[in-house]
């Protein structure tokens, strides 16, 4: 107590009085996980407001012996940047980071502070004439260094990539204090091995990134979104080949709704409304950067081919936000309806429409009356397996049986050569799952890294591995 004592002293003394939160009602924010899973305690909040400030609190608290729990944003899914109930850590949050340090339209690049949320460097690139693609539901609050220490997925992964995919640059505070200094804006860089990647959904185990050099692309002159309804799921994939040949590989999003999500969509969340006549079993939200024509041919042949039966392409700026929020609204509407198990899978494109199948006969035989509500961005492979409560169930007698469900979904996902978490990490969630599901090869890889970068085990422990 005494040596957490001084070493607020002494934090205090480096970033300033408003670098430091301590009193418990201010510091709540930052303990607890938004989808309410994980409540933790912690001996304070730093808040650094440069590198060399992060290097000093990571200095002292490696030298104190106290471990860290870094946080951007905290709209992570998986309990990684709340810390544990023993109240021993300190969170180190980046939310005072937000420097856009540089841009160059030429080299297209970015250059920007780790605390930079997500939608403000897109409005930044936008600025420049550029486009920064990352794009998710949380961009109004995540931050790039949770986003790149998540390897954050989202909506237009299918044509721009992963966060991985897209940063060419870092620079991160080591375990010991030290500054690595990797700011570099290449995209060719062949001298020994790629430490950046390291860092890129390390989920704040391995050190703290703050700054990063992003790609920017050329701004889409055309951006086209339709929304498709599918009788049957293998059509769903039919029509994915046909429009990345169709739109020239320009595809954004290519997005799965399916009834009951639109269903609950419609009826809990205000501004959702159904565009089509009647109903359909399945909906493809289609993006493309590509003409209107191509689009518009597409579509008209797939329904022509029996491929899809109706189909609506949003016609103003607003109509496609209208598509957009219904995509968006499914996760909100299930909250609405109840309690939730959830599940953030990949399995091989291809193998999308049997996963679907197996998956939902086994969960309905194993627990009558649920509803599986199972959508997402299927042009990566990537399905969020959601459960929805049976009407009328006990929520805690629904969310006792996770584990079951996950040993379900899990063990189909495996056997399919298939990933249990796709885009929102292990963090304390997944722990077992990884234990579990892991490469015995690979996990031990994973345990030599982090020994070798954080010997003393202070950043971010009990995390991940
Ligand atoms: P946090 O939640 O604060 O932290 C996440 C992890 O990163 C923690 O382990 C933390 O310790 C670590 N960390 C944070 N900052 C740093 C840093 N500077 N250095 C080192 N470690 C750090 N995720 C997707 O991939 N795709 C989606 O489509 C998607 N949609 C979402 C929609 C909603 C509505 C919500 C709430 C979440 C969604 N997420 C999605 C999950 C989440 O938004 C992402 O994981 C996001 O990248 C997390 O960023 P953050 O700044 O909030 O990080
Ligand atoms: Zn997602």
């Amino acid at each position: 107590m005494a040596a957490m004592t001084m070493l607020a002293e002494r934090l205090r003394a480096v970033l300033g009085p408003s670098g430091v939160i301590a009193d418990p009602a201010a510091m709540a924010p930052y303990l607890e996980e938004q989808r309410g899973l994980f409540h933790g305690r912690a001996a304070l909040v730093a808040r650094p407001a440069s590198t060399a400030e992060t290097a000093a609190v990571v200095a002292l608290c490696a030298e104190h012996g106290v471990a860290i729990v870094p946080q951007g944003g905290n709209t992570g899914l998986v309990g990684g940047g709340v810390p544990f109930e023993h109240g021993g850590e300190i969170v180190l949050s980046m939310g005072r980071m937000i420097r856009v340090r540089a841009i160059d339209p030429a080299n297209f690049t970015i250059t920007v502070e780790a605390g930079c949320v997500l939608a403000n460097v897109r409005a930044a690139a936008d600025e420049a004439g550029c486009l920064f693609p990352l794009s998710l539901a949380a961009e109004g609050s995540c931050q790039i260094g949770g986003n790149l220490s998540t390897n954050a997925g989202g909506v237009a992964v299918l044509r721009w990539g992963n966060a991985r995919d897209l940063v060419l640059g870092l620079e991160v505070v080591l375990p010991d204090g030290r500054v690595w200094n990797g700011l570099k804006g290449l995209r060719k860089d062949n001298t020994g091995y790629d430490l950046k990647h390291l860092f890129v959904g390390a989920e704040g185990t391995l050190g703290v990134i703050t700054a990063a050099v992003l790609k920017l692309f050329p701004r889409p002159r055309d951006i086209e979104t339709a929304l498709v309804g599918v009788a049957d799921l293998d059509h769903v994939l039919a029509l994915f080949a046909r429009a990345r040949a169709a739109s020239g590989d320009a595809l954004g999003a290519f997005e799965l709704i399916p009834r009951i999500g639109l269903e609950l969509a419609v009826a809990h969340v205000p501004g959702c409304h159904d565009p089509f006549a009647g109903p359909h079993a399945h909906y493809v939200l289609i993006e493309a950067t590509a003409p209107r024509e191509a689009l518009e041919n597409l579509l008209s042949q797939a329904i022509e081919d029996g491929l899809a039966v109706d189909a609506v392409i949003a016609d103003s700026l607003e109509r496609r936000r209208a598509l957009w929020r219904l995509r968006e609204a499914v996760p909100e509407a299930q909250k609405r309806e109840g309690a939730s198990i959830k599940h953030d899978v990949s399995v091989p494109v291809s193998m999308v429409p049997e996963f679907l199948r197996r998956a939902t006969k086994a969960i309905e035989a194993a627990l009558p009356g649920v509803r599986v509500v199972a959508f997402g961005h299927v042009g990566d492979g990537n399905i969020h397996f959601n459960l929805t409560q049976p009407v009328g169930a006990e929520p805690k007698a629904f969310l006792a049986r996770w584990e079951e469900m996950n040993r379900i979904v899990h063990d189909i996902v495996a056997g399919m050569g298939g990933s249990f978490s796709a885009e929102h990490g292990v963090g304390r969630l997944k722990k077992g799952e990884l234990v579990h599901y892991g490469d015995p090869v690979g996990l031990d890889l994973m345990r030599r890294v982090k020994a070798a970068l954080d010997p003393q085990g202070i950043m971010n422990p009990g995390k991940v591995l």
